[in-house]
């Protein structure tokens, strides 16, 4: 399915946005122009669901923040979505393993916080099948950022640019 991607995004944002309302600040820099992509929204669904919700769970602040950023590269047809935390951060040796399997930074404290450690692994496959990149960055006490790289395309004055 073709969808504006910048519209689909704000949905999710404003989804979370009532049911977290007290507890996250969300702040939000998404271009206000269309910016399309094909893409399967169940599973996209799903992965953005996953990267906000650990936005939000591995996070022990008073003030929790989510900052949305999608940049278009216009040049090859492609965006980057950063999703941005204030949360715990992961150590600098670890991040790279948060994509595989049942794979969990601090195992007693994500118990408690429930899940089975397969949200990014799915993720990640999701994205693939999308001809896309996930990836993060992170610094341990200061929080985490997820990228998201995907293919898209603005809609010119009639139809399709090719
Ligand atoms: P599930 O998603 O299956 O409910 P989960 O959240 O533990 O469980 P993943 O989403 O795959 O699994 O994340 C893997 C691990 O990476 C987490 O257990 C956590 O340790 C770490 N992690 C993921 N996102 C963040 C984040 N934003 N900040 C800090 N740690 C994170
Ligand atoms: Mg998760």
């Amino acid at each position: 399915e073709i969808v504006d991607f910048n519209l689909f995004l704000n949905r999710i944002i404003d989804r979370f946005e009532m049911t977290h309302k007290d507890e996250v600040e969300f702040i939000r820099n998404i271009p206000e122009m269309a910016m399309f992509s094909e893409i399967a929204v169940d599973k996209m669904n799903q992965v953005l669901d996953n990267v906000i919700s650990n936005a939000i769970k591995y996070s022990n602040r008073e003030n929790k923040r989510v900052e949305f950023h999608v940049k278009q590269n216009v040049l090859f047809n492609r965006m980057t979505i950063r999703i941005k935390d204030n949360g715990m951060g992961i150590p600098a040796n670890k991040v790279d393993r948060i994509f595989e399997r049942f794979y969990r930074v601090d195992k007693a404290r994500a118990r408690k916080k429930g899940g089975t450690g397969l949200g990014l692994a799915i993720s990640k496959e999701i994205i693939e099948a999308h001809n896309g990149r996930i990836w993060a960055n992170s610094l341990e006490g200061e929080g985490t950022t997820i990228f998201i790289n995907l293919p898209c395309e603005t809609l010119g004055e009639d139809g399709w640019d090719e």
